[in-house]
């Protein structure tokens, strides 16, 4: 399951700016994954929940949006959305392309939780 793994970078990146922003409780995590990182939705959200246990994030709900893939021909540069492993050009018919969207995986924004500093 490599959503463990993904799920991880994001709790520790997440960690990361909390701690550079002096601490706080985190409330909502809010990410964009390309379409071509296989993300099994419920599996992440699954391996985030156990992950953020007794850390800043334990109350974090976790938001994306995907982005779809999109690849350009390397003979005739069309660009176009890769439909299945095999990626035709739909104009040339050339097999072989390079990746221009897709492979994201990126924090958009933390929302940190507002006066946890109560206790
Ligand atoms: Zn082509």
């Amino acid at each position: 399951m490599h959503e463990f793994a993904i799920a991880e970078a994001i709790v520790r990146a997440t960690q990361e700016v909390v701690h550079q922003n002096g601490g706080g409780k985190v409330e909502q995590i809010r990410l964009r994954i390309g379409e071509l990182r296989q993300v099994v939705p419920d599996a992440l959200l699954f391996a985030f929940d156990i992950l953020k246990q007794d850390t800043p994030l334990e109350e974090a709900s976790l938001e994306w949006e995907t982005v779809p893939a999109q690849v350009r021909c390397k003979t005739c540069g069309v660009v176009y959305h890769p439909k299945d492993v095999f990626w035709e050009c739909p104009s040339c018919g050339a097999f072989g392309a390079e990746v221009t969207a897709g492979e994201e995986l990126e924090i958009v924004a933390i929302t940190l939780r507002e006066g946890s500093d109560a206790d």
